[in-house]
């Protein structure tokens, strides 16, 4: 356990190096970046260690292992964030413990979320998934939905009672035109995010990068970046 907690800590203090180095390389200050540091697979245990280290937000893609470590970490002070593909019949307990989910990409999530966080009396932060490598309307491979989709579902979001809009999130593209060009796939999320906050102008969170070009997405704007590996270490391979 002591162990884990000196191998976090410096993992830590490397991202934050990270962090602040490209802030200040693009001009920056560094309280314009949240770090999120996704703990999917790893244990409660760690996000206990993470928290003392002075973590304030951690970040979950499948429900459920994130709900029992939401449990286990109740006590701590936590905002918690989802960042996976949802399927509507796990609404009910990701909004138990989700203060933001990062991966809305449908109408219908919208209907579910709005009716759980209203019936729990919870305010639910809804960032609107992109997919910049998506079918002029379609939705990406990993979720998202094109940009050309945008706007609708964050005027949707915006009148939902109990959401709220807070902005966009993306994956870089493994494939497609952005394939191996992140910075300008996350200069293309900030273009569309100014169109968004042209509407909706509190919505401005842009989340974007992780361990590997988290650099790019600080230099393109990202007011969060989602940050495991570099974190945690190499994730051991899901069933
Ligand atoms: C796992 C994950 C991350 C973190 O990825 P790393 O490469 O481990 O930093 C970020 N965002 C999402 C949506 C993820 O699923």
């Amino acid at each position: 356990m002591t162990d884990r907690r000196t191998e976090l800590a410096a993992n830590l203090a490397k991202v934050e190096e990270r962090i602040a180095a490209a802030c200040a390389a693009a001009g920056r200050d560094r309280a314009e970046v949240t770090l999120i540091v996704v703990t999917k697979t790893y244990p409660a245990s760690d996000v206990r260690i993470l928290s003392e280290l002075g973590v304030r937000d951690v970040a979950e893609n499948r429900d459920q292992d994130a709900a029992p470590k939401a449990a286990a970490s109740a006590d701590l002070p936590l905002t918690w964030h989802f960042v996976g593909q949802l399927q509507t019949n796990k609404v009910r307990s990701v909004t138990g413990y989700a203060d933001f989910v990062q991966s809305v990409d449908r109408p219908r999530l919208v209907e579910a979320l709005s009716r759980e966080a209203v019936r729990t009396g919870r305010e639910v932060g809804c960032l609107v998934q992109v997919a910049l490598d998506a079918a002029a309307s379609g939705r990406g491979e990993r979720g998202g939905v094109a940009p050309g989709g945008i706007a609708e579902l964050a005027g949707l979001i915006a009148a939902a009672p109990g959401l709220r809009l807070g902005g966009l999130m993306t994956v870089a593209p493994l494939a497609g035109e952005y394939a191996g060009r992140q910075g300008a796939a996350f200069e293309r999320l900030m273009d569309l995010s100014t169109d968004l906050r042209r509407a909706h102008p509190t919505a401005n969170m842009v989340s974007a990068g992780m361990s590997a070009d988290l650099e790019e997405a600080v230099a393109a704007g990202a007011t969060h970046v989602r940050v495991g590996t570099a974190v945690l270490g190499v994730r051991p391979r899901l069933g």
